[in-house]
């Protein structure tokens, strides 16, 4: 039996999965995922994603406010929600910077309280953050050091390796996508960082292998075959490594 694979970051509770979740999570199982990190964007996603998580055992629950809210009384929302649920939470995501959308600087340093917040709450519950840094991927680093976060995945990294050094050396993983064999900028980035810090994601339905097709967690698999061809190495050893690093960060409870 192969080892597991893990999707460390989707939004499957997205309508855009109603009409045929099960047939998502079917092929899912069938490329060998076991489980899929859900994460949210908005408080309302919250119960809409507790009740598909009883009936998809494969769901593992992240919450956490996409960082273009900026919206402090949802963020307060957010905060109470994973207390509440911490037991049944794997990580608080996503959160992170964006300063591709968010460009006035006085919305900056909103968003940058507000991922403070939840970099703290992560170290006070011991839970993993699930980063999003479009376009600031060191201003997000950089914060995330400040502040002494430990259990951190970056999420569909942007920025350029140099960049990223400083996070790896802080023991923080990186988490890659299917699009990667359509990006450069991906592949040079993974061909540098060390493999002992890779993860499996999709953020489906986005960053699939073609940009148009609606992407699922079974793409899990084109992104292994990639970091393979990338590392020369075969893509069981990938499989070995990336299962590793994956229960290294969440923990046992990734896999129920
Ligand atoms: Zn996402």
């Amino acid at each position: 039996m192969p080892v597991p694979l893990i999707d460390t970051h989707t939004h499957l509770g997205d309508p855009v999965f109603d009409a045929d979740r099960e047939a998502v999570l079917r092929r899912a199982a069938a490329a060998g995922v076991c489980s899929v990190v859900v994460v949210t964007e908005s408080h309302d996603e919250i119960a809409r994603n507790l009740a598909l998580s009883e009936r998809h055992p494969e769901f593992r629950l992240a919450f956490g406010q996409y960082p273009t809210r900026l919206d402090r009384t949802e963020a307060r929302q957010f905060v109470e929600s994973i207390r509440a649920h911490r037991e049944r939470l794997v990580a608080i995501g996503e959160v992170g910077l964006d300063r591709w959308k968010v460009q006035e600087e006085d919305q900056r340093t909103t968003q940058r309280e507000l991922f403070s917040q939840f970099i703290d709450l992560g170290l006070e519950l011991d839970l993993p953050l699930n980063v999003h840094s479009r376009s600031a991927g060191s201003h997000a680093i950089e914060l995330l050091l400040q502040r002494g976060a430990r259990r951190v995945q970056m999420h569909a990294f942007d920025g350029k390796h140099s960049k990223a050094k400083a996070a790896v050396e802080a023991g923080y993983f990186f988490s890659v996508s299917p699009s990667i064999v359509r990006s450069n900028q991906q592949r040079k980035l993974v061909n540098l960082l060390p493999m002992g810090c890779l993860l499996l994601e999709t953020d489906s339905p986005v960053l699939g292998p073609l940009r148009e097709e609606r992407n699922e967690p079974a793409n899990v698999a084109v992104s292994l075959g990639v970091i393979a061809e990338l590392k020369g190495v075969c893509v069981e050893e990938v499989r070995e490594r990336v299962f590793d690093n994956t229960v290294r960060l969440y923990g046992e409870a990734i896999l129920g």
